[in-house]
């Protein structure tokens, strides 16, 4: 069988700080569990040279290969382009785009480096799966190095339209980079037509009804593979997590009020802004709930050297001050925020124990936080799930509580309506996100985009009514 060879920008190294929260942290974990596997890329490490050669550690049958970036680097390829540019861009937020051409040259330069390193381990078979915007040039590196292998390539976060797409200085170039791939993922239908779109607008690539693109030198395979996670065992962990000493804590704290939750990172694409705007204004409004509920939002820093991260957090400390100050009591802080990270094992006890869960990006590739919300759930008595019509699950979660994130009057009124929500609807609801949520697991995952890679046809995923609506052009 051929050695499957995983590249992403962080690797998680064993006993190297696994806490980093992150959905594709999350979902690589759980991927690379194959013994012989090989996953390459950034120690998360900063020294005065990029490396040439990678440091191998072994676990389980597993290598983890890592190689250092210099401090240079560092800032031109992840700061500068890959969070200052393509974030942005890919969420759909041009305003917020810095570019800069010695950024672009420094995001080219270190997908060299990754592939000059990379090129010495590998063998004649391996298949090459390479994940995020962080790295979309390096097959073409790659191929320029002679290697011939077979690569794909998953974008964990949004694709944009031509409209979108064509702000971006030498866009054309880097959607050729993504045409050296055999075959390209994504979360969402929605994602996979747009990207199908600016091959076509911009490089004049056409492209058949199965996403195959006919690019000059060979077939690109283009597919939709949703990350999922294993629901089945979340929800044991939700179990065992909610009978634990913090969520015990947590439950008597709440003095009997029903619990709200939002965990998001401190990411300005997480719409959190909107979010405490709204529950300023659901109990400003629906005053019945005052004094009955408490919000959780854990907000986990990350990113502070871009400067619209940074900036984000006063703003959130601002409003978190406003709020309390405005609707608390002597004996009730309607908002409890953190921020700072907790460990996904308690975060399922607490998933388990909020009536309602609040998930509302502006944009969002997949979000795990809503799986796991859902997936943590006593299926007896099931909480609700706000969630905004631009993270790609909600492609997936019809019988969610479907929200326009820019809009904190229409979230105020979803989390309304999901706080009042009798029992057999919760559990309706319930019952069907958990279908859902039980197709889209990593192992589907795998083995979808594994399929295509080898070069067997496949990787459609498994539509929801709304995909499949899209797909027959309903929308
Ligand atoms: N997470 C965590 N601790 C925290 C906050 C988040 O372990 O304090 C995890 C969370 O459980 C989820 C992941 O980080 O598995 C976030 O993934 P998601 O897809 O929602 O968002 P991303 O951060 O990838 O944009």
């Amino acid at each position: 069988m051929a050695r499957l060879v995983i590249v992403s920008n962080r690797v998680l190294t064993p006993g190297g700080g696994s806490s980093r929260a992150g959905g594709l942290a999350v979902v690589l974990k759980d991927a690379v569990t194959t013994p012989g596997t090989l996953w390459f890329g950034w120690s998360g490490r900063t020294a005065d040279e990029t490396s040439t050669d990678a440091e191998i550690v072994v676990e389980d049958g597993v290598h983890y290969a890592t190689i250092s970036l210099s401090r240079d680097d560092y800032q031109k390829f992840y700061v500068g382009f890959a969070n200052g540019t393509l974030w942005p861009l890919l969420h759909f937020r041009l305003g917020l785009i810095e570019f800069r051409r010695e950024h672009l040259e420094g995001y080219r330069a270190v997908n060299e480096s990754f592939a000059h390193a990379l090129a010495k381990l590998l063998r004649p078979d391996d298949l090459i799966w390479v994940h995020d915007y962080h790295l979309i040039p390096l097959a073409a590196a790659l191929r320029h190095l002679g290697v011939r292998n077979r690569m794909g390539f998953f974008l964990h976060i949004p694709f944009v339209p031509p409209s979108v797409f064509g702000a971006l200085p030498q866009g054309a170039r880097l959607l050729k980079d993504f045409c050296a791939y055999d075959v390209v993922g994504f979360q969402t239908r929605a994602h996979h037509r747009d990207f199908l779109d600016c091959v076509h607008q911009i490089l004049r690539y056409p492209s058949d009804d199965a996403g195959i693109v006919s690019a000059p030198s060979h077939a690109v395979r283009a597919i939709v593979t949703p990350v999922g996670l294993d629901g089945a065992s979340f929800h044991k962990q939700a179990e065992r997590s909610a009978r634990g000493k913090n969520s015990r804590r947590l439950f008597a704290s709440l003095a009997g009020r029903h619990l709200m939750i939002g965990v998001d990172r401190l990411d300005y694409s997480k719409g959190l802004v909107n979010k405490f705007e709204a529950f300023n204004r659901l109990l400003a409004r629906f005053q019945e709930h005052r004094q009955h509920v408490s919000f959780l939002q854990v907000a986990v820093p990350s990113r502070e050297e871009v400067a619209e991260y940074a900036a984000l957090r006063p703003e959130l400390n601002r409003m978190a001050g406003d709020i309390n100050g405005r609707h608390g009591a002597f004996d009730w802080v309607p908002l409890r925020y953190m921020s700072q990270g907790l460990a996904r094992s308690t975060l399922a006890g607490f998933y388990r124990l909020a009536r309602v869960g609040v998930v509302t990006p502006l944009r969002d590739g997949m979000n795990l936080v809503a799986h796991e919300y859902v997936a943590a759930q006593d299926r007896d008595d099931p909480g609700a799930l706000v969630l905004s019509r631009f993270a790609g699950v909600a492609s997936y979660f019809d019988d969610a509580l479907i929200v326009n994130p820019y809009d904190p009057d229409e979230i105020a009124e979803a989390m309304n309506e999901a706080l009042l929500m009798p029992l057999e609807e919760r559990q309706r609801r319930h019952r069907r996100l958990f279908e859902c949520l039980c197709a889209l697991t990593a192992e589907a995952y795998c083995t979808k985009f594994l399929k295509a890679l080898s070069g067997n046809v496949g990787g459609g995923a498994r539509s929801s009514r709304r995909e499949h609506h899209e797909s027959l052009g309903h929308t």
